[in-house]
């Protein structure tokens, strides 16, 4: 299939099929555009909407997610898990600020600079935001070209990935651009699915390499697997007794940065050492069975150690760093220890 004619398939069953009503859909401005590419990083759309919602009503604009504090934005962010992508979004909020005039930049290059925005996200932001040509290139666009034109390998090895841009760029047309883009996200997600694509209504399915020669489910392959490695720690579920646990912020950087978390430790004694410098009577302590946090990266497996200490007042360490707090969605908890306080305390 000629480019041309690839396209026009393309934008004919975006006009009758695509995805237009999307809460980032609307007043389309590339703020909007930048926020819903971030939160749809690794996320569903149907997981996306209500963060995206709460959080535009919050940050309507990037001078506001710019002048608000981390705490803010890691609340508003619970749940949707990848808390990077929050750090860098608000840091990439600030210097734009400071740098662009409260604009998001319109090339390229200063749009890939900022933190979090790698080159089908500056892609993306460009095209749907500005209707500037730009090619994209998310997991759902890969999978189509892949699958296409018949690409055999891992997408994510660099020899395949410069490929997937060339052609990705070269398909991509000069009018209709958001259009276009738009309707190979959509293409991706909703007909060309991981499994059970369906191809007798796919729009390019009429010289589809892997359709034809009957590789579907071979193309795109897997990522090459590797074992992830566990690490693994005690928590310490300290409650007063009415509904408050003793939380500490955890640092701004890696896994869970910038949340309200339990503290941890290597072991069950250092849990006894630690309750007995601050004079808690841990003789109550009770052993939850053991719980697995999977992250990109590694599997977190950790044991909750619950004490209830019955009392209200009692201070521990540095104020900057724990408090006691009622767990609930809008303080900034990791998901699975708002679940499990929420377990704790039922
Ligand atoms: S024909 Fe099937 S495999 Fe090929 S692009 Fe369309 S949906 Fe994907």
């Amino acid at each position: 299939m000629q480019h041309e004619n690839f396209q026009r398939a393309v934008l004919g069953w975006f006009d009758q099929y695509g995805r237009t009503h999307l809460p980032w859909q609307k007043e389309r401005t590339p703020y909007r555009v930048w926020i819903s590419e971030i939160m749809l990083q690794q996320t569903q759309v149907g997981t996306v909407i209500p963060y995206f919602e709460r959080f535009l009503a919050r940050f309507p604009d990037v001078e506001s997610l710019a002048e608000s504090s981390f705490d803010e934005v890691i609340a508003l962010w619970a749940g949707l898990g990848y808390y990077a992508r929050a750090r860098n979004l608000h840091r990439a909020a600030r210097i734009i600020v400071e740098r662009h005039r409260g604009q998001l930049p319109t090339s390229l290059e200063e749009l890939s600079a900022l933190p979090g925005i790698g080159r089908s996200t500056a892609g993306a932001i460009l095209s749907l935001g500005s209707g500037i040509r730009a090619p994209i290139l998310d997991g759902n666009v890969k999978r189509v070209l892949c699958r296409h034109r018949g690409i055999e390998g891992w997408p994510g090895n660099p020899r395949i990935l410069e490929k997937l841009w060339e052609l990705s760029e070269a398909l991509t047309p000069s009018i209709r651009v958001a259009d276009y883009n738009q309707a190979m996200m959509d293409l991706g997600a909703t007909v060309c699915t991981k499994r059970n694509p369906g191809c007798s209504t796919c729009p390019v399915g009429r010289d589809c390499e892997a359709f034809r020669s009957g590789r579907i489910d071979a193309i795109p392959a897997t990522k090459p697997r590797r074992t992830l490695p566990v690490k693994r720690c005690f928590m310490l579920a300290l409650t007063n007794g009415h509904g408050a646990f003793y939380l500490e912020k955890r640092q701004n950087v890696g896994v869970w940065g910038g949340l309200w978390s339990l503290p941890e430790f290597d072991c069950e004694e250092d849990v006894y050492a630690w309750c007995g410098k601050q004079h808690i009577d841990c003789s109550n302590l009770e052993r939850l069975p053991q719980r697995r946090h999977t992250f990109s990266h590694y599997h977190l497996d950790f044991v909750p150690l619950v004490v209830r200490t019955g009392s209200d007042h009692c201070q521990i360490g540095e104020p900057s760093l724990g408090s006691w707090l009622i767990p609930n969605e809008t303080i900034g908890l990791p998901a699975p220890i708002l679940k499990l306080l929420t377990e704790i305390a039922d």
